[in-house]
């Protein structure tokens, strides 16, 4: 195996590369390795010519950290969008999740860092967007209520209501997890803290 491996270099870097994306077994990255350089060679170049594209275009807006082609995304510069509230959420493709359900009007605060939250530039954003209300839409975990209660205390200050999502949303799973239902449900019937 050892010299057939090293005479199907590009082959084996692919699987290798492949092997490294979150989720992909060695036995799935083979198989798409199989699959883009010999079953399909047409899919692979789209799929080559749509990561470069990404890679040059993707990137995180600068005031909510979603995801956008811009500087600012376009939830936050739509003004139709300035309902006082201010859904904060642990990663980028939970905001994927709340707008699918399409119920959530306000803006959004991606925090994936606490250590990277700047509270002075985030006091001004809730300030200059006159936000009312702060919903965590986390999933249930200690550790998201640590995280909840240590923003919440930063920000004591200011003439907030804070709220979660319902409980309901099960324990210890991403919000991608859940069905949009019960998404939709948690939202509605969100609790104060
Ligand atoms: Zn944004």
């Amino acid at each position: 195996m050892k010299t057939y491996k090293t005479t199907l270099n590009h082959f084996f870097s692919l699987t290798e590369a492949l092997e490294q994306l979150p989720s992909i077994g060695k036995k799935s990255a083979q198989k798409m390795a199989y699959s883009l350089s010999v079953e399909d060679k047409y899919l692979a170049l789209k799929i080559a010519h749509a990561i470069e594209n990404a890679i040059d275009y993707v990137r995180k807006c600068s005031l909510c950290g979603g995801l956008s082609e811009s500087e600012v995304c376009e939830i936050c510069l739509d003004p139709h969008r300035q309902n006082g509230q201010l859904c904060i959420v642990l990663h980028p493709k939970d905001i994927f999740t709340i707008e699918e359900i399409g119920d959530f009007n306000g803006k959004y605060q991606v925090v994936e860092e606490l250590e990277a939250i700047d509270f002075t530039a985030f006091k001004k954003y809730i300030c200059e967007n006159k936000i009312q209300e702060i919903i965590f839409a986390f999933s249930p975990t200690l550790a998201n209520e640590a995280i909840m209660l240590f923003i919440e205390d930063r920000l004591q200050d200011m003439d907030l209501i804070f709220s979660k999502i319902a409980q309901g949303v099960p324990t210890g799973i991403g919000l991608e997890n859940i069905d949009q239902l019960s998404l939709s449900r948690a939202f509605s019937s969100r609790v104060k803290l």
